[in-house]
């Protein structure tokens, strides 16, 4: 069935100390964590770090955006071939604070994520979510629809490809969803992908983000339709991250 998955983002933070210290953490639970896959998305520089320190362990590297250039004149953006050669298997798209705050508009998240999934061998992991607004005017099914329409309009077979649920107005606010609004909300998910794409599209991995710690992870995860999480702030907290995996087992 659908494997748990739990990525830690970490965002604009963390540095070769955390690198250090957050691998050893997942070492010493690994064996735990047998049925889990873990994706740590360290900044673009700390990736070598991160490929030294855990280069034996099963835990893999994701790159928190990629350009959808292939290269040329875009200073300061990452391609997909050297995130790729960094060692990245995975790819966030369209997190909401690079759509709120780094021009990522839904014809660029489209140009990504077929990047990725034509370009490469790596998984995209498109970001979808509702704001606080956009939740009180009850439209929160149609923002989730249009964002996965615009996103995926290119694409037709359900490879390589997660789905994370961020709802905005609980990313680093302290405010969770609770697990029957994100339910909700994945079993919608579900629903659509497996309209777009048959039953491969109702078997990609949902994950729930935004305000995820250790002691709510499992109420979480214990939902139908939640594979796992995508963790921000408390991915940067070994302890914390660690008792977030063993949650999703
Ligand atoms: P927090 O876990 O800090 O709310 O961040 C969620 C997120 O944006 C992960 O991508």
């Amino acid at each position: 069935q659908r494997q748990p998955l739990v990525i830690a983002n970490w965002k604009m933070n963390g540095d070769r100390a955390l690198v250090v210290t957050m691998a050893d953490a997942l070492r010493d639970s690994a064996a735990q964590h047998a049925g889990v896959s873990v994706v740590v998305c360290p900044p673009a520089v700390l990736m070598p770090a991160w490929q030294q320190a855990a280069f034996y362990d099963n835990v893999q590297l994701g790159a928190q955006d990629a350009n959808e250039n292939s290269s040329g004149a875009h200073t300061g953006e990452h391609s997909l071939a050297l995130v790729q050669e960094a060692g990245a298997s995975m790819v966030l798209i369209g997190h909401s604070e690079r759509r709120q705050f780094y021009g990522d508009n839904a014809k660029r998240i489209a140009a990504k994520v077929s990047h990725v999934l034509e370009s490469s061998p790596m998984t995209a992991v498109l970001c979808v979510g509702e704001s606080a607004q956009e939740r009180e005017q009850q439209r929160t099914f149609d923002v989730i629809a249009q964002q996965l329409n615009e996103a995926l309009q290119n694409i037709d077979s359900a490879e390589r490809l997660v789905i994370a649920y961020e709802p905005v107005w609980a990313i680093g606010t302290g405010l969770t969803a609770s697990p029957e609004q994100a339910q909700e909300v994945h079993a919608f998910i579900r629903n659509w992908l497996n309209e777009k794409f048959g039953p491969s599209g109702a078997n990609l991995q949902i994950l729930y983000g935004g305000s995820v710690k250790a002691d709510n992870a499992e109420q979480l995860f214990a939902q139908a339709d939640i594979d796992g999480g995508l963790i921000g702030g408390a991915s940067l907290v070994p302890e914390q991250f660690v008792a977030i995996c063993d949650a999703a087992q």
